[in-house]
């Protein structure tokens, strides 16, 4: 009776034994490409019908029966659910392809920890934590930054000039308040002529330069906007000591 009532909901089901523990049945349905998995409902409910992430070691291998199948939408995809469906697996989740500058990288989220993905790159393979924002042991792959503003869902990198500063409040003869902003973000930073680091502030969050070096202190989710802030505090410094040394003469 109650097989007779999803069938009506939901259209034509079938019952899956667990392939690991012989106790548990899940049920897959066919028509949305649905399974009653923990992995199904845990990690790939959302992903859209026509994704193959959404397929489930279950909705894989009834591949062949599901009424509307997310079809491999390339033939390393289609490669892909083939495997899937011979050694009884799930689609690897968070796969890509990503084309960079210094060519091809193969990155595929850790199957064991998503806050995890492996880099792979002529042979080489790499870590990186999205979470945390950092690589595993510090080691890089090429083409880095551009992979993790991929990963992070970052916009493209903003030009150098991308930050106009609205206002200037001068504090004495070596430090300013300054104010700038970029594509409708507002930062502000005090600027001190004098020393090396050049901290600001974004929504809340810190960021800093140290001029010398170039190293930056930098919030994740501003990466993109580094070179442009990089230059606007080059910049304001730069200000700050020219104006010092107008006041000398
Ligand atoms: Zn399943």
């Amino acid at each position: 009776m109650l097989d007779y009532i999803r069938k009506l909901i939901h259209g034509p089901f079938i019952k899956v034994r667990s392939f690991r523990n012989s106790g548990e049945v899940y049920v897959c349905y066919l028509r949305e490409a649905r399974c009653t998995c923990p992995d199904w409902k845990k990690r790939r409910s959302a992903y859209s019908k026509t994704d193959p992430q959404r397929l489930c070691k279950h909705l894989a291998s009834e591949y062949d029966r599901l009424e509307n199948p997310p079809n491999g939408h390339n033939p390393e995809q289609e490669k892909q659910i083939a495997l899937c469906r011979k050694y009884r697996v799930g689609y690897p989740l968070g796969w890509m392809y990503l084309e960079t500058q210094d060519g091809l990288m193969d990155i595929r989220q850790s199957p064991s920890d998503p806050a995890w993905f492996n880099v792979y790159h002529d042979g080489d393979q790499y870590g990186f934590n999205h979470e945390e924002c950092r690589w595993s042991y510090g080691n890089q792959p090429p083409s880095a930054k551009e992979i993790v503003q991929v990963l992070l869902g970052l916009p493209p990198t903003l030009a150098e000039d991308a930050v106009t500063t609205v206002s200037r409040k001068r504090l004495d003869k070596w430090k300013r308040d300054v104010v700038g902003e970029c594509e409708g973000v507002t930062f502000s930073a005090r600027v001190n002529g004098k020393a090396k680091w050049q901290r600001g502030v974004y929504d809340q969050a810190g960021f800093a330069l140290h001029l010398g070096t170039g190293e930056f202190e930098i919030q994740p989710r501003l990466l993109h906007m580094e070179e442009a802030l990089a230059s606007w505090l080059r910049a304001e410094y730069q200000q700050i000591r020219d104006e010092a040394a107008a006041e000398k003469r």
